[in-house]
């Protein structure tokens, strides 16, 4: 058995209390590896080593910190195959979406990397003479990075390297079912040259690892991504602490389909939308707001393709969808369904854990579909993070993008139409972080932001584009006067300036 370690202050360490947790194969329970089951002595250290670390980081350029980050891309190019191939045994996801998990790291790496010689500042022009106003980024210290098990590598690296890059030092928290990911990314990190102390590994629970993460008065930033519930749990304490908090947290996506639309190019993004990670991302497509003259055509030829998907080891070639997370999901996946059917809607494909053969050793749901659903049932507004998929109907464009801005979310949308005004005009209307027209709710790129309106977040972008600065910078603005006299702002500049002009 495989016993992974803490890294802090650059040593490989067990929990101070010796307890350790499991990570195992959701597609047959296979064991992983244990890992430290960590408390709160450990993120105390962990903190203290951060904080140790912090003057020396923030004094390498960060030109210099970039190229750290381009030596850990190096290495995550190099075994991107083998790190998609132990994602898929421990999170679940099919090898080519491992893959691609890899993938978004090194883009978001090679974009950040970018950052170290740019991270723009203001310079602009004062209003007194022989003065210059500019403003710069500086880092916030010790920054907390909480983690979900869904995107084991890809959103790490959406904090990580902007906290690197922007001169933070750093204690990551990963999700309890997939740390051995986390073990690995660390360990590139380490191999690349990231100091001792500037990014220290602690893994464990929620409560009490990032519990403890939270509440440590010396973290100057939670950067969390995980459940609405604990989003809001983490905000609150973060506020008595006056703390910033970047959240990014569910969604409850949709894809309108227009009586216009392509209807077999919309079929294809709704399969990859809503059953693509057994839909357990957070942008997954889990409603089809569909237009009443093209209803029955697209579900009939959507049920027909979700009946065929093929459930299996992500390993396997004849893959198409692997197991959700836990038993605890297959519960919670399976009540919506028994919820579904209460409320009246009917259950058209699917609807039960899958048990067949090897399938029973597993975490294995079916692809399901409900059609009749309201815009009011639970299976319409709750996020059930798993391959659910609720299809309601709609009578016109003003309609489904009502019935799309009327959830507690507001991640991801898409639209499929073939005309261009309604394409806009949907681009005017629709209330979401994302929005795609005529693609699937699910594919964002490194380079433009990511992130939700209403309850998916509160208000901070991370995954891509530059404003990620702003959540792991502080602005400090700066008055040079080389006048040699007292200038007084908006007291003298008359008086100076019509002395120059004179
Ligand atoms: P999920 O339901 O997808 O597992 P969670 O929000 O529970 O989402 O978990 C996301 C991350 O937040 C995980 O790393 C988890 O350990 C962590 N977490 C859970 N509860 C807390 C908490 N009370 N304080 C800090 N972190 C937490």
């Amino acid at each position: 058995m495989k016993e992974y370690l803490n890294y802090i202050e650059g040593k490989w360490v067990p929990a101070k209390s010796g307890k350790t947790l499991e990570s195992r194969n959701p597609a047959n329970g296979a064991l992983i590896g244990v890992v430290p089951d960590s408390g709160t002595e450990d993120v105390n250290d962990a903190v203290d080593a951060a904080a140790r670390a912090f003057e020396k980081w923030r004094k390498f350029s960060a030109p210099k910190r970039a190229e750290i980050i381009v030596r850990a891309v190096e290495i995550l190019r190099a075994r991107k195959q083998l790190l998609g191939e132990m994602l898929t045994r421990e999170m679940g996801k099919v090898i080519q979406e491992a893959r691609g998990d890899v993938q978004e790291a090194i883009d978001m790496g090679m974009y950040m990397a970018g950052e170290g010689r740019r991270l723009n500042g203001l310079l602009v022009p004062s209003e007194l003479p022989n003065k210059w106003g500019m403003a710069v980024r500086d880092p916030l210290g010790v920054v907390g990075i909480i983690t979900p098990w869904n995107f084991p590598i890809a959103v790490p690296s959406w904090k990580i390297f902007p906290a690197l890059v922007c001169g933070n030092t750093l204690v990551w928290k990963p999700a309890e079912d997939t740390p051995v990911m986390a073990v690995e990314f660390v360990k590139i990190l380490e191999e690349a040259g990231v100091p001792p102390g500037v990014i220290n590994l602690v893994t464990g629970y929620g409560e009490p690892a990032g519990a403890a993460l939270v509440d440590h008065p010396q973290v100057r930033l939670i950067s969390f991504t995980g459940s609405t519930e604990t989003g809001r749990l983490i905000a609150m304490k973060c506020a008595q602490n006056l703390k910033r908090v970047s959240l990014e947290m569910g969604g409850k996506n949709a894809i309108i389909v227009l009586d216009d639309a392509d209807v077999d190019l919309a079929i294809e993004g709704i399969l990859w939308s809503a059953f693509g990670t057994s839909g357990q991302r957070c942008t997954a497509c889990s409603r089809v707001i569909a237009h009443q003259a093209i209803k029955k055509e697209l579900l009939d030829k959507l049920a027909a393709r979700a009946s065929k998907l093929r459930l299996g080891d992500g390993l396997l070639p004849t893959t198409d969808v692997g197991p959700v997370i836990n038993q605890e999901a297959v519960e919670k996946i399976d009540a919506y369904t028994q919820i579904a059917r209460k409320e009246g809607a009917a259950v058209i494909v699917g609807g039960a854990r899958a048990m067949d053969g090897a399938l029973a050793q597993g975490f294995f749901y079916a692809p399901t579909i409900f059609d009749n659903v309201v815009p009011t049932m639970r299976v319409a507004q709750e996020e059930i993070f798993g391959p659910s998929l609720s299809v309601i109907r709609a009578d016109s464009q003003e309609q489904a993008i009502a019935i799309n801005n009327q959830t507690n979310y507001g991640l991801s949308t898409s639209i499929y139409t073939t005309n261009v005004n309604r394409a806009f005009e949907a681009m005017r209307d629709i209330t979401t972080g994302l929005l795609y027209v005529n693609a699937g709710t699910i594919g964002s790129e490194v380079q433009l932001p990511f992130g939700g309106t209403r309850g998916t977040g509160n208000g901070h972008r991370e995954g891509g584009g530059p404003v990620v600065l702003e959540t792991f910078t502080e602005w400090k603005t700066i008055y040079v006067d080389y006048s040699g006299r007292l200038q007084r702002a908006q007291i003298d500049t008359d008086e100076l300036s019509s002395r120059i002009v004179r």
